[in-house]
């Protein structure tokens, strides 16, 4: 059950609420983000919620019996839009594209990819300064003297940054550097990691885990809502499944489903998904056609000598074609 609270509701008010709930043997959450103010209640019987809905402070009451409740549809009907500013939004109608390489390698590799955004009205990059590796032995990423320098000149350049935090320690130093916190596949129910996020007055995009169910992946999604934090966005990236032919499953399914299931806007993830640079934009162009919100994805000047993931990484031709047909295919949508 959610209780959507005056947002001014004083401490009194909320204790009365609160008490009434857990006299009805309901456990009681008060989640405080950047737009609301909501009471998360659990417990196993339910009740006639007028039984509650005379109290002072409370501006609605919505039953939802799902695991994850304030990234549930059923409460919110609207689809959230999560603004960065400077008229660039994702969701409700807005769709969104990121492209970038999948390592932030140096100047020269900022200043070119941003060129090409420019020139093809991309607003947002996307790059690791902090690299999961499966080896120890490969690139790890610039850390936070790259974030830095990338971060200044996409500022000068009217480009938002999207990149991913590993571990909770690195929250405060990137804070003012990203746009976008990512949230990693290898990260999804790093529930610590969660947990600060939600205290951050900065968007998250949260991946699918490697080997993640769409709930988990919605109850991830709720840690940092009920955090405090709104902002959030969903990554489909792909699973890992007995195929060996990709690089991992992308569940084309999840799509449709998120979307059905939870009012945040949901980004498809087509490098990561197929890890097959031939077969990223027909995966991309699906995404679009099964109601993505947009399309994250990799792209680099010389996709060989990339420091990472080269393998999925289209070079700047052939994202630019996709790009065009993206924008085609989500106009025909929505028209
Ligand atoms: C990435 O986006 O570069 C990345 C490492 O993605 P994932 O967490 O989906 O593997
Ligand atoms: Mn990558």
């Amino acid at each position: 059950m959610i209780i959507q609270l005056e947002n001014e509701v004083n401490g009194e008010v909320l204790l009365s609420v609160e008490k009434e709930l857990q006299s009805l043997k309901y456990k009681t959450t008060h989640v405080q983000t950047q737009y609301g103010s909501y009471l998360v209640g659990t417990g196993k019987k339910p009740f006639d919620i007028r039984k509650i809905g005379h109290l002072r402070g409370i501006k609605d009451i919505h039953v939802v019996s799902d695991d994850y409740k304030l990234v549930s549809a059923k409460w919110k009907v609207n689809p959230t839009v999560v603004d960065l500013g400077d008229a660039v939004k994702i969701g409700g109608g807005h769709f969104s594209l990121m492209a970038g390489p999948c390592s932030i390698e140096g100047e020269e590799n900022i200043m070119d990819t941003i060129a090409f955004l420019k020139a093809n009205n991309i607003k947002i990059m996307r790059g690791g300064v902090y690299k999961p590796r499966s080896s120890p032995y490969s690139f790890r990423g610039l850390g936070i003297d790259g974030l830095k320098l990338w971060y200044k000149l996409a500022k000068e350049n009217g480009i938002k940054i999207i990149s991913e935090v590993m571990q909770v320690s690195q929250i405060e130093a990137m804070h003012d550097y990203v746009d976008i916190f990512q949230v990693g596949a290898r990260n999804t129910q790093n529930f610590n990691l969660l947990d600060e996020l939600g205290k951050v007055d900065k968007p998250v995009l949260l991946k699918r885990g490697i080997s993640g169910t769409i709930d988990e992946l919605l109850q991830s999604a709720e840690y940092i809502f009920s955090g405090g934090n709104e902002r959030l966005l969903l990554c489909e990236r792909g699973i890992r499944t007995y195929e060996k032919a990709s690089r991992n499953t992308f569940d084309i399914n999840a799509i449709p489903i998120l979307k059905e299931k939870s009012h945040l806007p949901v980004i498809a993830d087509p490098s990561h998904g197929i890890g097959i640079r031939d077969h990223v934009g027909p995966i991309a162009m699906a995404s679009t056609v099964a109601g993505a919100d947009g399309v994250i994805f990799e792209t680099h000047c010389r996709p060989e000598e990339a420091f990472s993931d080269g393998q999925q990484t289209l070079d700047y031709d052939e994202a630019t074609k996709l790009i065009k047909k993206l924008r085609l295919l989500s106009n025909t949508i929505a028209s």
